[in-house]
């Protein structure tokens, strides 16, 4: 394990992370779509099950050293960041699922999504059939 003297890069320090839904629907899939279509920003799921959206921009108050400069008085989140299990010293890849661009999205929506979302959507029509709408 390394601590945090030895990080080659501050990399907890260089990003933003917001906990997000697993994606569901039509709409949620298009709001990663659009999230994605910005510079900067990925969404992953990580090996917890989590659904996140990262905005990779490093933390202002990160001197070129790599040192925080207002580490007495940093936010709780960074005091709760955990250094066994960060990006360095975590077990195994932290990232199940990551979504870089549009074509990540859209390629994982056709492979893996598209099917359920068929079945979903006959199992409503099936439905619907039984009414007898006439
Ligand atoms: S917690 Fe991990 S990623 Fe963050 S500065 Fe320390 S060693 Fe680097
Ligand atoms: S406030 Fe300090 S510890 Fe927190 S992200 Fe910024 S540089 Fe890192």
């Amino acid at each position: 394990m390394i601590d945090c003297e030895q990080c080659p890069d501050s990399s907890c320090c260089k990003d933003v992370t917001v906990e997000i839904d697993e994606p569901d629907t039509v709409e949620d899939w298009d709001e990663i779509r659009w999230m994605v279509s910005h510079k900067n920003v990925s969404v992953y799921k990580d090996n917890e099950d989590d659904w996140v959206v990262e905005f990779k921009t490093p933390c202002a108050k990160l001197d070129d050293t790599g040192k925080c400069t207002v580490y007495d008085k940093r936010p709780d989140i960074c005091r709760g960041h955990a250094l066994d299990t960060c990006v360095y010293n975590g077990e195994g890849d932290t990232h199940v699922l990551r979504f870089e661009t549009v074509e990540d999205v859209e390629k994982y929506i056709k492979e893996n999504v598209l099917e359920d979302m068929r079945k979903e959507a006959q199992k409503d029509l099936d439905e619907i059939e039984k009414w007898n709408l006439g």
